[in-house]
């Protein structure tokens, strides 16, 4: 999509501190972290939200964990463990119109968030 912010990292027309990338999926640092690890993971392929996710593009999902258990253990935050966070929609805190998942980690992260 030609004005979304991520579609544009996914191009590379805005650049992005990327962690890892394989034709459909892009990792990469998020600008504002909230963890000493903080990385988005993206399809490539521009999908809004989790609201769009229908068994027939939902493969995407499975490949995004795949990924997040790879580059988990290649930043080192597989064995303390992590955060996974995907925001959806307006009560959901998504600000970004590009599905993306959170990976935290590096430091305890308290629940419920503050
Ligand atoms: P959300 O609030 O779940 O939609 O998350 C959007 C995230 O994108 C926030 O954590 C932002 O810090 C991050 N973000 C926004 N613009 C950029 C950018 N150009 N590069 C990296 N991360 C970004
Ligand atoms: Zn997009």
């Amino acid at each position: 999509m030609s004005d979304c912010i991520f579609c544009k990292i996914a191009n590379g027309e805005i650049p992005s501190q990327k962690v890892y990338e394989d034709d459909r999926v892009l990792v990469f640092n998020d600008i504002n972290p909230e963890a000493p690890v903080h990385v988005l993971v993206i399809p490539k392929e521009h999908i809004s939200s989790a609201n769009e996710i229908t068994q027939e593009n939902s493969d995407i999902i499975s490949h995004i964990f795949v990924v997040i258990n790879k580059i988990a253990r290649e930043l080192k935050i597989s064995e303390d463990g992590f955060r996974i966070v995907n925001n959806t929609g307006k009560n959901g805190g998504q600000t970004v119109g590009h599905m993306h998942f959170h990976v935290l980690g590096g430091r305890n992260l308290a629940w419920p968030p503050g």
